[in-house]
């Protein structure tokens, strides 16, 4: 990559007076990207930026890419899980309900003593 850039950098600041009052008056240039759950994104580029061939859908995470017919692959990734989901995988059913009981007696002892008032 070598020259017809020569612009590139003499631009910011360098546009007529009151520019830079008016706002937007950077050209943008829309790019459409598509996910694999056909969501459609159009971030907006300066048009001196480099469009990137990927971009993560907001939607919904996956990414995306400029082709509407083949867009990216769902990525294999564990799907995240919640902190119950992990203590649920710790602990089966019956644990939890013994400490939950637990919980629940020295709450009840702590409220028959006056500690907590709830
Ligand atoms: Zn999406």
């Amino acid at each position: 990559m070598s020259g017809g850039n020569a612009i590139r950098g003499s631009r910011v600041g360098a546009g007529p007076v009151g520019e830079a009052e008016r706002g937007e008056a950077a050209a943008r240039e829309y790019v459409s990207y598509y996910c694999a759950n056909h969501h459609v994104i159009r971030p907006a580029f300066s048009v001196d930026a480099e469009i990137p061939d990927e971009w993560d859908c907001p939607r919904c995470g996956l990414p995306a890419n400029r082709n509407a017919e083949n867009p990216p692959a769902r990525p294999r990734t564990i799907p995240y899980k919640t902190h119950l989901a992990y203590v649920k995988e710790r602990r089966s059913d019956d644990e939890a309900a013994t400490i939950l009981s637990e919980a629940l007696t020295h709450l009840r002892e702590r409220r028959a003593n006056g500690e907590v008032i709830y």
